[in-house]
């Protein structure tokens, strides 16, 4: 079997707040609006909402998102603004053009709720309904929402990848033992999976266009202020520590590189509850611990030493180019004779990608062996992989070895396994935003203990990955993106 999903489905750029409750179902509607768009009686097409969508689903902007889908949006191309509202200032009765095509009469009554129902094949469950004018069923399809904006149609095959990959693993220990007969790093392998379906080229640009992705949805966070939408006016505190940051390092001269860390991740947690344009990491809820890492060595620890072999920086660690060898060709485009600045804009490009590819087989175990979504198994199962996958690719980037990058990410979802989920009001704000700036804190500290080792430890990947899924059955679903248990009932929301 085959646990790898390709990096541009784990990251796949679209709107917050929620990829399993905004992307996925917006992903469904349009599917269902394609499906039946051309069906000669349609008059009305109604979506019932189950479980976990059914709960947080207003919290989350889902109607919004099924409206968005049903008129022909994809996540990808949509400006963030369409959707904001689509369901909610919808004008009863105005013409809805089913994929951009055939009007029908719609009303926000024809999205109904039903957290209590939930159906066995998940927590995030929808179902979609087209009548013609006599209120004849003509089609009906069921969606989940299985985490990270995949979604599965009932009697349709599993929504995993069905990428023909080359190297083909089920668990930490396959994917090391592969690396170890074919003398791969864990990026290269990815590499070569990813390349069965396109060339070199392409695959750099595409890791490129995620990063560039994440890195504006960073700087937009960060240059943002005022109050995030919603009955908890959460003030935006990104941009405010932004300032605090760059007058306190003018005044010193000392970077804080720390803190830095923290305010990449508000900020991109903080345009996801904005509803923002955001790359699914691998999940929106989650979505700022992979940039924030990757920000944090882009900006701190990626030019240091460049040219010697072994630097240390102000902080510790060792790194450097000749360290990262990212002269050596396997994340794909070629250093060319451009200046200094080019050369190492270059290089971090290169390790931008070694660090993408590394977090996509690592997440895609977590993905195939437990869960990425928290309406199936908490918190850990999205900001845990989040962060094992920032911890894994930092670690590759720093120069570990494939047993220290395997470590850092058991390291990094160990001391998250129980995590619950538990949005204040159903919105993706409290614990949220927070909880992503410790993450990416987590994820630091997790590399940094995995590099000072030798890669032997106690606790495998797999058996944490195994605990994860584990415990996620166990858990309640008061605490599985229902908001009927922990901070959701305990604060008051004014
Ligand atoms: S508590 Fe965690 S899993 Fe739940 S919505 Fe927030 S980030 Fe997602």
């Amino acid at each position: 079997m085959t646990a790898y999903v390709s990096a541009f489905e784990l990251f796949s750029i679209g709107v917050g707040p929620s990829s399993s409750h905004t992307v996925g179902p917006l992903r469904a509607a349009r599917d269902f609006a394609r499906r039946v768009a051309d069906a000669p009686d349609l008059a009305r097409i109604t979506t019932e909402l189950f479980g976990s969508l059914g709960a947080t689903g207003i919290g989350h902007g889902t109607p919004d998102a099924v409206v968005a889908g049903l008129l022909g949006h994809e996540p990808e191309t949509v400006d963030p603004a369409v959707v904001r509202g689509a369901w909610t200032d919808w004008v009863d009765g105005a013409a809805l053009r089913v994929d951009g095509r055939a009007p029908i009469a719609f009303a926000r009554e024809d999205i109904s709720f039903a957290p209590r129902t939930r159906l066995p094949g998940h927590p995030n469950a929808m179902t979609l309904r087209a009548w013609d004018a006599t209120g004849a069923l003509l089609a009906e399809d069921t969606y989940y929402s299985i985490g990270g904006g995949f979604i599965r149609r009932e009697g349709a095959s599993a929504a995993v990848s069905a990428v023909p990959s080359p190297f083909t693993y089920g668990s930490a220990a396959e994917l090391l033992a592969l690396c170890d007969e074919h003398g791969l790093t864990i990026a290269e392998l990815a590499r070569r999976n990813e390349e069965a379906t396109r060339s070199e080229a392409d695959v750099a640009a595409g890791l490129d266009a995620i990063w560039d992705a994440m890195s504006a949805c960073v700087e937009a966070g960060l240059h943002a202020d005022g109050v995030l939408p919603g009955i908890l006016r959460v003030k935006r505190r990104a941009g405010v520590i932004r300032a605090q940051l760059e007058e306190a390092e003018a005044g010193t001269g000392r970077e804080t590189p720390g803190e830095w860390l923290g305010a990449f991740a508000l900020a991109v947690n903080e345009e996801n509850a904005a509803g923002g344009r955001v790359v699914t990491a691998p999940t929106n809820g989650a979505a700022g611990i992979v940039p924030a890492v990757a920000m944090y060595w882009w900006r701190f620890l990626a030019d240091a030493g460049l040219g010697s072999s072994t630097a240390v920086t102000p902080y510790g660690e060792l790194v450097g180019s000749a360290l990262l060898g990212l002269h050596a060709p396997d994340e794909g485009g070629e250093v060319g004779d451009a200046d200094a600045a080019a050369v190492a804009e270059a290089n971090r490009r290169r390790g931008i990608r070694r660090y993408l590819l590394t977090a996509t087989a690592l997440g895609s175990l977590f993905k195939a062996n437990a869960s990425i979504s928290g309406a199936e198994g908490g918190c850990q199962a999205e900001v845990g992989s989040a962060c094992a996958m920032a911890a894994g690719g930092l670690t590759a980037v720093m120069g570990g070895t494939n047993r220290q990058i395997e470590n850092a990410a058991e390291i990094a979802m160990e001391h998250h396994l129980g995590l619950t989920c538990d949005p204040v009001g159903g919105l993706v704000q409290i614990p949220c935003i927070e909880r992503n700036a410790i993450a990416a804190s987590t994820a630091v500290t997790a590399a940094r203990l995995a590099l000072r080792g030798d890669g032997e430890h106690f606790v495998s990947l797999d058996t944490v990955v195994e605990t994860m899924r584990q415990t996620g059955i166990d858990m309640s679903t008061k605490y599985k993106e229902t908001s009927e248990g922990g901070l959701a009932v305990n604060v008051i929301e004014c």
